[in-house]
């Protein structure tokens, strides 16, 4: 299991994707319950889906969507404390850290990165569904 503070442009992201959607309420504590404990090995450009972990149950297990005009975002609770932070339909600024990561790469992210994921959230709206897939190259 990975520290969240190992991946320091995800862990700003997911601060700020959960900070822009105001209907989510946090209930735990992100930077001391959760762990990264994967990545999704797809390998597409377009997904940057983590796999952490809860060290408590939650309450109730859900799905909890941000839909965007730069991707998507679903968060799956799980059983057992599990968290899928799936992210697709972007390249999103924080991709390039878990793929470091996924070699053992724990390297410090460059200012451009940290850039980067501040232009994200620069002009981020909410999309509906249809809005989003119709967008997308499938
Ligand atoms: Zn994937």
């Amino acid at each position: 299991m990975i520290k969240i503070e190992k991946l320091p442009l995800f862990s700003y992201f997911f601060k700020e994707i959960l900070a822009f959607d105001s209907n989510f309420k946090l209930e735990f504590d992100r930077d001391t319950e959760l762990f990264v404990t994967g990545f999704c090995q797809c390998g597409d450009t377009d997904c940057a889906t983590v796999y952490l972990k809860r060290v408590k149950p939650w309450r109730e297990e859900t799905v909890y969507d941000i839909t965007t005009n730069k991707g998507l975002i679903f968060l799956h609770f799980r059983e057992n404390g599990c968290l899928e932070f799936e992210a697709l339909t972007y390249n999103f600024p924080y991709y390039h850290e878990i793929q470091r990561a996924m070699k053992g790469d724990f390297s410090q992210a460059s200012d451009e990165e940290y850039k980067s994921v501040e232009r994200y959230f620069k002009v981020l709206a909410h999309e509906s569904m249809n809005q989003v897939i119709l967008d997308c190259d499938f």
